[in-house]
């Protein structure tokens, strides 16, 4: 053992912080924030934000801020700002009274920006945003400085207040940093810090007619809420001179930025433009569909939050960019549920077995083990009659070679009931479809095993037909044919490459009775089908539909076996 306090494996950021805590950098202090811009609803790739920075602080008993990135007026609205704090809560993490906005923070940027203009270090420009562009240069150019650059500063003392009191039109002026026109990182060529936008805000109304840009917003709001160890994504690693340079010419608290690689996760898109796009096109049902990689879709195909802080710890932090195969994020749930869902029985393509032998009107209540990986979670009784539901697929009448189950002829064990065999197979006489199959028992087989000590090859699950219930279960696959759907390299557009059979509908299943009455969200596992969930949104009292989380076949662990 080692009197390192952390307790999860370690990182390159907690290095960081080690040695912050051993210098005493911030007096000891870790103080993180996850910052998400309510534009949109959370995915599986904030999880990781919102696990390593609300881990974080628990492990080094600091703290974590909620903060609403809200600079922007006309893309934020209301229900992302509440979908985002649930999916936050829901994933196990607190920030107490700590939820922030960046527009809490309005006035004290402006004072900001009034400083900078008093240094000389900010300047109202008059040119359009097109000349902006135009003006900055290139990778291999210097940009050219504004006509406008060298106003003095009560010129732009005045033109600011006159922007600030609505006198200009929407993108007729912006506010500027004096920065270097000449700088090799573009971001310090003069960026924008304020521009006109005769819009409302959700949270200051009408007040403001010029908003801060992010750039300008989000240091000093870290800054302005002592944070210690502002983590975000690689894209900004070519902004932190900037916010640098604000903190300095600002002379104010100088929070640490460290940035991290990005989480993509196969078979899915990530970005929010992309995600809204699937929502406003109808490609999915919406936000929380639950083939959406969105917290709320996760949450209501199933997911349990201990899983997806569990994938977000083995999939590390790391400061290059990688995929993360969908399968371990699946393996991770398996995991989960394996130690805590009930296995029960349900039949998802019902064939019906009558057993002829059976006596008609009896029905016996045979005990079924709740979870053979935990016996303190019991058994249960479960009804069997004459006549019960297979697996469609679980009956051959012509079975190839390594088909065991059930054929003409041949014996098979019912899941903790009877052998029975195959005596008559009756079908439609025009189709020739399969109507029914006739069996019959061996009484002496109860709970499962033979006394003569014959073997049968396999066992089904069924589920007794006048007990069942009849209802929904959706079967799920990815969203996208393709691994990175997001990669347009191809010509082709994401859209393209969804995968049209990403859901299946089926409408005749047949559950055993126990599962009439659970709530919506409950889990278990049905055996030998998979993990699935009743669905949050159309099951009704005393009818579950069911959503299947993920089936029973661990892809990750093929995938590691393969690597050995
Ligand atoms: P998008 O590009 O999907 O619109 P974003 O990065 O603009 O996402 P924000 O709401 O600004 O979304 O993100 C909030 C926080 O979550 C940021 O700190 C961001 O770095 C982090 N984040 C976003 N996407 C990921 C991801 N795929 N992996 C890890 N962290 C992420
Ligand atoms: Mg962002």
């Amino acid at each position: 053992m080692t009197d390192n306090i952390t307790t999860s494996p370690t990182n390159f950021i907690k290095t960081i912080i080690d040695e912050d805590m051993r210098t005493g950098k911030y007096d000891g202090r870790v103080h993180t924030r996850f910052p998400p811009e309510p534009n949109g609803y959370l995915h599986i790739g904030h999880a990781k934000s919102i696990c390593l920075n609300f881990g974080l602080a628990q492990e080094y008993k600091g703290l974590c801020n909620l903060r609403m990135d809200d600079t922007n007026p006309i893309k934020e609205e209301e229900e992302y700002i509440e979908s985002i704090k649930e999916d936050v809560k829901w994933l196990g993490f607190d920030w107490a009274d700590r939820l922030y906005y960046a527009s809490d923070y309005f006035d004290k940027l402006y004072e900001y920006a009034i400083q900078l203009i008093k240094s000389s270090k900010a300047y109202v420009d008059d040119l359009s945003a097109e000349e902006i562009r135009e003006h900055r240069g290139t990778l291999t150019s210097p940009g050219k400085d504004s006509p406008y650059r060298n106003r003095s500063v009560q010129e732009n003392l005045e033109l600011f207040d006159r922007m600030t009191k609505g006198e200009f039109a929407d993108g007729s002026k912006v506010l500027r940093a004096k920065v270097d026109m000449a700088s090799p990182n573009l971001n310090l060529r003069d960026p924008v810090m304020y521009r006109i936008l005769h819009a409302s805000h959700h949270k200051t109304g009408d007040k403001w007619c010029i908003y801060p840009m992010y750039d300008f917003t989000h240091g000093q709001s870290d800054s302005v809420e002592g944070i210690t160890h502002s983590i975000c994504t690689l894209e900004f690693e070519d902004h932190r001179p900037l916010y640098d340079w604000f903190v300095n010419e600002l002379g104010i608290y100088h929070p640490q930025q460290i940035e991290f690689a990005r989480l993509n996760l196969s078979h899915t898109v990530m970005s929010k433009r992309k995600l809204l796009q699937l929502v406003e096109q109808g490609h999915v049902s919406g936000w929380n569909d639950p083939r959406m990689p969105t917290i709320s879709g996760l949450r209501r195909r199933g997911y349990t939050p201990e899983s997806i802080r569990n994938f977000c710890e083995r999939i590390g932090v790391a400061k290059r960019d990688s995929m993360i195969s969908v399968a371990l994020l699946e393996h991770c749930l398996r995991e989960d549920l394996n130690k805590k869902a009930f296995r029960m029985m349900a039949v998802l393509r019902p064939l019906k077995v009558v057993i002829d032998n059976y006596p008609d009107d009896l029905v016996e209540e045979l005990d079924a083990i709740n979870n053979p990986e935990d016996p303190s979670m019991g058994t249960r009784k479960i009804p069997f009659s004459k006549v019960i539901y297979i697996e469609q697929e679980d009956f051959q009448e012509d079975p190839p070679k390594k088909f065991y189950r059930l054929a003409p002829g041949r014996e098979v064990r019912l899941r903790y009931a009877y052998f029975i065999k195959c005596t008559d197979v009756v079908k439609d006489k025009d189709t020739g479809e399969i109507k029914e199959l006739h069996c019959t028992y061996d009484p002496a087989t109860r709970g499962g095993d033979a006394p003569d000590g014959r073997k049968v090859k396999a066992t089904l699950h069924w589920v007794s037909a006048q007990h069942a219930f009849k209802t929904e279960v959706r079967l799920y696959d990815h969203l996208f044919l393709s691994e990175n759907p997001a990669d347009e390299k191809d010509g082709q557009d994401f859209i393209a490459k969804l995968n049209p059979g990403s859901i299946e509908r089926l409408t005749s299943c047949m559950l055993e009775p126990a599962l009439k009455n659970v709530e919506p969200g409950y889990r278990c596992q049905f055996e030998r089908l998979g993990y699935f969930c009743s669905d949050t949104v159309n099951s009704s009292t005393g009818n579950p539909v069911f959503n299947r989380i993920v089936s029973l076949k661990d892809e990750w662990a093929r995938v590691q076996k393969s690597q050995e």
